[in-house]
Parts: C-alpha cells; sequence; structure tokens
C-alpha cells in the first residue's frame, strides 16, 4: 500500500512498482496516482483500501497523517496484524508516538522512516532513510526501502528517526538564511551576485545542499523543491520538541520567523531558498 503522492510520495511509489512489487495507492487529489496506475498500480478508494503486507505513507504534515491514518476509518484500523506500516512523511514526534500505540494496538508492526534528500533525489532513488522501530521490522522492510534509496540508517528502536530528521532539516533550513545574509551584505557593498557564488561554491562552506542551491540562487530561480512553508512546518516541529526537552535553539527560531515573514508576503509556496529575497528586500536591494 502508498498513501500519498505528492513530489516525493509519487516517485518514491514509482521505483517501488519498477523493483516489481504489487503497489495498491491513495492519493487526495486521485488524478496524481494516473502515472503510477498506467504503470500498473492499482488505485484504492481510501487510505483504509490501500492495503499491503507494508503500507507506506508520504503526506505534508501532522493534520494529513492524523486524517488519513487515525480514528476509525483511517487506515491503521484497516490493517491486518502482522503486517508493517512504514511512515516516511516529516512529522512530529508526539503524533508518532499516538500511530506507534495505535500500531501495537492493533498487532500491526511501525517503522519511522522519514528521508532526507530533495525531489530529485526522490525521483533518481537517491533518498536517504533515517529509520526507527524494532531490528526486525527493519531488516523486513529493508529491501523495499532500497528500491527507493540509496542508503538507509537505522538510528534506533523508537523516535530516533524523527529527532534525527529534524535535526537535519533544521541544518537544512538555517543554510537558507546563513546564504541570503552573506549575500545581501556582498551585493549591498558592491560584490556581483555571481562572483559571490562562483567563491561561495568553492569555499569550504560549500555543502552539497549550497552546491545544488547555486544554479536557482544565480537564476533566481526559486521553484519549489521544499516549499518555504513545509520549511516553516520542520521548524516548529523541532521548536515544539526543543521546546518540551529543555534545549535552546535562538538561530532555529530567529530564522522560523522569517520563514513567516516570506509566508505573509506571499511566499510560502516558493522554494525556501527564496528568504535570501526577503533579506535582499531587508537591505533595500530590491523594490518592496
Ligand atoms: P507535497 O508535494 O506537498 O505532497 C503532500 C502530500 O500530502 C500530497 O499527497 C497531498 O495530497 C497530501 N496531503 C496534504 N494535506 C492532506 C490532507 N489534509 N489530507 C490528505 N492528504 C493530504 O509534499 P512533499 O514534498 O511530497 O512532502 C511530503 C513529506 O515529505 C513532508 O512531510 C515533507 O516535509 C517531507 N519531505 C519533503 C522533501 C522535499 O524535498 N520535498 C524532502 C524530504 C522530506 P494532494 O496531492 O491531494 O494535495
Amino acid at each position: 500500500g502508498w498513501i500519498g503522492l505528492g513530489k516525493m510520495g509519487e516517485p518514491m511509489a514509482r521505483h517501488l512498482l519498477n523493483a516489481g512489487h504489487a503497489v495498491t495507492v491513495w492519493n487526495r487529489t486521485a488524478s496524481k496516482a494516473d502515472r503510477l496506475v498506467a504503470g500498473g498500480a492499482v488505485l484504492a478508494a481510501s487510505p483504509a483500501a490501500a492495503r499491503g503486507e507494508f503500507v507506506f505513507v508520504m503526506l505534508a504534515d501532522d493534520a494529513a497523517l492524523r486524517s488519513a491514518l487515525l480514528g476509525p476509518d483511517g487506515a491503521v484500523a484497516a490493517m491486518t496484524p502482522g503486517t508493517v506500516l512504514i511512515e516516511c512523511s516529516t512529522v512530529s514526534p508526539a503524533l508518532s508516538a499516538t500511530l506507534a500505540e495505535a500500531c501495537a494496538a492493533r498487532g500491526v508492526g511501525y517503522l519511522r522512516a522519514p528521508v532526507s534528500g530533495s525531489v530529485a533525489f526522490a525521483e533518481g532513488g537517491k533518498l536517504t532513510v533515517l529509520a526507527s522501530g524494532p531490528a526486525d521490522v527493519y531488516a523486513a522492510a529493508l529491501p523495499l526501502l532500497q528500491s527507493f534509496s540509496a542508503r538507509q540508517v537505522h538510528v534506533g528502536e523508537a523516535c530516533e528517526a524523527r529527532v534525527m530528521k529534524l535535526s537535519l532539516n533544521m541544518m537544512v533550513g538555517l543554510t537558507a538564511a546563513m546564504m541570503a545574509e552573506a549575500l545581501a551584505l556582498g551585493e549591498k557593498n558592491g560584490l556581483a551576485r555571481d562572483i559571490m557564488l562562483d567563491v561561495i561554491g568553492a569555499s569550504a562552506v560549500a555543502s552539497p545542499l549550497v552546491g545544488y542551491k547555486l544554479a536557482s540562487l544565480r537564476a533566481h530561480d526559486y521553484t519549489p523543491a521544499f516549499e518555504a512553508r513545509m520549511m516553516a512546518k520542520d521548524f516548529d516541529l523541532a521548536l515544539g520538541l526543543a521546546h518540551d526537552s529543555g534545549v535552546p535553539l535562538p538561530m532555529v527560531a530567529q530564522v522560523r520567523e522569517g520563514f513567516s515573514a516570506m509566508m505573509a508576503q506571499g511566499d510560502g509556496d516558493a522554494d525556501f531558498f527564496k528568504y535570501a529575497e526577503l533579506t535582499a528586500r531587508l537591505a533595500g536591494l530590491r523594490g518592496q
């Protein structure tokens, strides 16, 4: 079963199908399943009907997950004991714990399996899966995970994968703000943006992420690989976890407000790296 065929879910499910597995898919907007159905997938009429020995989930956020998976008509209530739910979305540790309880009550195995990597990585089957759950459930799921990912890491037996994913995405989001401030400082002081991007791209701070974003920053092309509103969601999840566990995250809190400003100015659906334009405007470099 596969629930959720967004930018990430569709290519991930496609890899599973191409690897020869029978896949039954559900998506709120059914037309997004067209390509998969043409390739042999079966379209389910509800999340509960997207059944199988393993049921994968790749939905936007906590609200989507709650509505598709929990409650009397949700997918978990329809799962057969002994089957496994593999949850790949980036969602809160708290909802994940609720799901773990719901699965345990039905005798269903549960693997947290959020992924690292962008849409291009999902298309290419090159994602990294961060998994946590019982070792036997992970071992059983591994061949399926390998069909859509290049790397799989079992990081613990319980909720650890959620924490790992939020820690990583915090750093990804902060990178956008770091680049934005550097570019604004340079441009305001007479440096050519292209020269700055060349130098940054060849410097010690040129992470792979910075490398992927150079071309779009050069072209001011913020076609979303990951929307600002989705990054805001991940920052909220990280801050919630940090509040619950007594960890101060002042940089994350501050940059979260930048994502709020982007959303308020109509850029919530743009790529999160459009943060660079927000900072440029604040520096008086672009028209309001
Ligand atoms: P997306 O393209 O926006 O897709 C979101 C999916 O959730 C779609 O299937 C959408 O259905 C569904 N959905 C949203 N609200 C719903 C609701 N209330 N009820 C039922 N279904 C609902 O997002 P994505 O980029 O694939 O991301 C999916 C997850 O992966 C997110 O948790 C994200 O944080 C995480 N992630 C994303 C990336 C990335 O680079 N994009 C990388 C790693 C992890 P419709 O098609 O009907 O709208």
